[in-house]
């Protein structure tokens, strides 16, 4: 991807030389329709997906060269600009409002902005939610009382921990530790993939209350896992 991203104007002065049309450049997220114009005598009228931002000369050719009809089989450079950028597409904004933050005991939601606020700068964008209770009766095979979803970018929460017993520290820390995966991604180490580096280590070492938070799990979440 092209590290500098293009303006508007950018785009429109690169196609009005191209074309020899007063061109105006609309960015929109539309991502049903890509690219959609209107020609009128001597001006053209431009909607484009934002991913044309990150466009580069190559690929404004291209679109110059669609638009005018000229070289209709150079849709197929477009089509791999397209495929090459469509997690710009793909990526909606978070959603908030269809997560469930507040619990019967715990609120997810003020405690990650607490967090978020005095360990991560604000930086840990990921969608927020109490997870949901499974069906089987079966005692848990893992204690995944957290997880964080890579491709939704979504922390969830076992509902399990959403009981009075549970104290709020012990939330707040598997809310944190989440939160270290949200905000690191992946390490590498010699082409290895590291889940729980020194990186995340060093992160999560300022997770206010952690050895009583995991000292309160070696006693209790057996019995909060339990069927
Ligand atoms: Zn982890």
């Amino acid at each position: 991807m092209h590290t500098k991203s293009l303006t508007t104007a950018d785009i429109e002065l690169h196609l009005a030389r191209e074309l020899g049309y007063d061109v105006s450049v609309v960015l929109t997220d539309n991502s049903f329709t890509l690219i959609s114009f209107k020609k009128n005598s001597g001006s053209l009228k431009l909607r484009l997906h934002n991913m044309f931002r990150f466009a580069g000369p190559p690929e404004l050719d291209t679109l110059g060269a669609f638009i005018s009809g000229k070289n209709r089989h150079k849709a197929r450079r477009l089509r791999e600009f397209f495929r090459e950028n469509s997690s710009l597409v793909k990526k909606s904004p978070v959603r908030w409002e269809r997560f469930r933050h507040a619990g019967a005991h715990h609120d997810l939601g003020p405690m990650f902005k607490e967090l978020n606020h005095r360990y991560f700068g604000r930086a840990v964008k990921a969608g927020l939610t109490w997870g949901r209770e499974t069906r089987s009766g079966k005692r848990l095979k893992h204690i995944r009382i957290g997880s964080y979803d890579w491709e939704k970018r979504v922390i969830r929460i076992h509902p399990r921990l959403d009981r009075a017993s549970v104290p709020g520290y012990v939330v707040k820390a598997v809310l944190f530790h989440e939160m270290c995966h949200a905000h690191l991604g992946t390490e590498k180490k010699n082409g290895r993939r590291l889940i729980h580096g020194p990186g995340f280590k060093e992160l999560l070492s300022r997770c206010p209350d952690l050895d009583r938070a995991e000292k309160w799990q070696e006693k209790n979440l057996s019995r909060i896992l339990a069927p």
